[in-house]
């Protein structure tokens, strides 16, 4: 038997591998500012793809490894991927742009 201590730390290793496999193939940094710290980074859809379901978590993780890593998908930062969602850009570009010009 195992305990519930020891099960949670199952289901978060198994999460964490889980996550690992998607970053080993979508690669381990933000695609917008090279932030390379696990913690801060998610999965995000690229123009937000409607076949793609809203899942989070575990479900999510297994879905992107059955459906082969569509590659509408990459990895962002946590600052990232909230700016673009609630602006619809990220400062990091207008930045990036300001050193061009
Ligand atoms: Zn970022
Ligand atoms: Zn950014």
């Amino acid at each position: 038997m195992k305990t519930k201590e020891q099960e949670k730390r199952d289901q978060y290793k198994y999460n964490r591998k889980l996550k690992q496999t998607i970053f080993n193939h979508y690669g381990h940094k933000c695609q917008c500012c090279n932030e390379t710290r696990y913690e801060f980074l998610v999965i995000d859809h690229i123009n937000k793809d409607k076949k793609i379901p809203r899942k989070s978590g575990k479900v999510w993780y297994i879905w992107i490894i059955k459906n082969k890593f569509p590659n509408n998908l990459r990895i962002l930062c946590h600052n990232c991927n909230m700016a673009l969602a609630f602006f619809g850009y990220c400062p990091h570009e207008k930045e990036a742009y300001a050193l061009l010009t």
